[in-house]
């Protein structure tokens, strides 16, 4: 039986900010069957694509790309935001609807010509994702497509990825 995953999203207004509609993932995680259905259309989807790694955005991005990346039997290489990684890292910063962010990769995250599959929670304006893309062209590797669990359509962010190919499970 097909679980309908949209279900499981819980809308909670004006979180964090006032005029913001989060989309409230945990009763999905809650869900094992749900959860598990999540992680199968995913690994279904990229088997057999000569995937390297699994390249998953901090933090809600690490709850899906990590199972994945298990799943499929290959690397997992985290995203981060400044400050979290050790190591020699390449950095992007990017423009938010007020100021701005930054996030980071090891440098020797991913080999050139490595080719992977970036996953977030989210798509909202598409800053995010296309920011992580840019560090994994950066280090010289492959977007062979984005992920997200939801697409927030009306932000229009798909436009910004227009260079990827890019799925995603519920739409709003
Ligand atoms: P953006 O860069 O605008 O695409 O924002 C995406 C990031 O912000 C993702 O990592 C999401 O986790 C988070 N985010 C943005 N908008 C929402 C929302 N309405 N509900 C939940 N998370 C959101």
């Amino acid at each position: 039986m097909t679980i309908n995953l949209a279900d499981l999203i819980r809308n909670v207004p004006d979180f964090p900010v006032p005029g913001i509609q989060f989309k409230d993932i945990t009763p999905l995680l809650q869900h094992g069957a749900a959860f598990k259905q999540v992680i199968d259309t995913l690994a279904a989807r990229y088997e057999g694509r000569a995937l390297d790694a699994i390249v998953g955005v901090e933090s809600r991005g690490f709850i899906f790309s990590a199972p994945l990346a298990y799943r499929l039997g290959i690397g997992l290489v985290p995203i981060r935001k400044p400050g979290k990684l050790p190591w020699e890292t390449f950095a992007v910063e990017y423009d938010l609807e007020y100021g701005s962010n930054k996030l980071e990769m090891h440098r020797d995250a991913l080999a050139p010509g490595a080719r992977v599959v970036v996953i977030d929670d989210v798509l909202a304006t598409g800053g995010t994702v296309a920011a992580a893309c840019q560090l994994v062209e950066t280090a010289g590797a492959v977007v062979e497509e984005v992920a997200c669990l939801i697409e927030l359509l009306f932000l229009k962010g798909r436009e910004r990825l227009a260079n990827y190919p890019f799925f995603s499970m519920i739409q709003y």
